[in-house]
């Protein structure tokens, strides 16, 4: 499956995946292109992995950067400002 749109940025190239009807941004492998990866938390930082080949870990990175990067592409890749971050409690 080709991705429609990629932006390049330092930390990752990210595309827009779609899943159950939600437009989400995520980043992509950069060893599979167009792999889906997954995200979360991990510590004080983000870790994604690829599905591709088990446990694949694509990158291990600061959250604050991730978070700047994916605000980045999301801008970039949905150059609407129908977005907001929603409020975590
Ligand atoms: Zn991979």
């Amino acid at each position: 499956m080709e991705p429609s749109k990629i932006c390049r940025l330092p930390l990752f190239a990210w595309t827009c995946a779609e899943s159950e009807g939600q437009k989400e941004v995520v980043p992509m492998c950069p060893k599979h292109g167009g792999a889906k990866t997954r995200f979360g938390t991990f510590g004080t930082g983000m870790i994604v992995t690829c599905h591709e080949e088990r446990n694949h870990l694509v990158k291990l990175c600061n959250r604050q950067e991730f978070e700047a990067e994916r605000k980045e592409a999301t801008a970039r890749l949905y150059p609407s400002p129908q977005r907001e971050e929603e409020q975590v409690p």
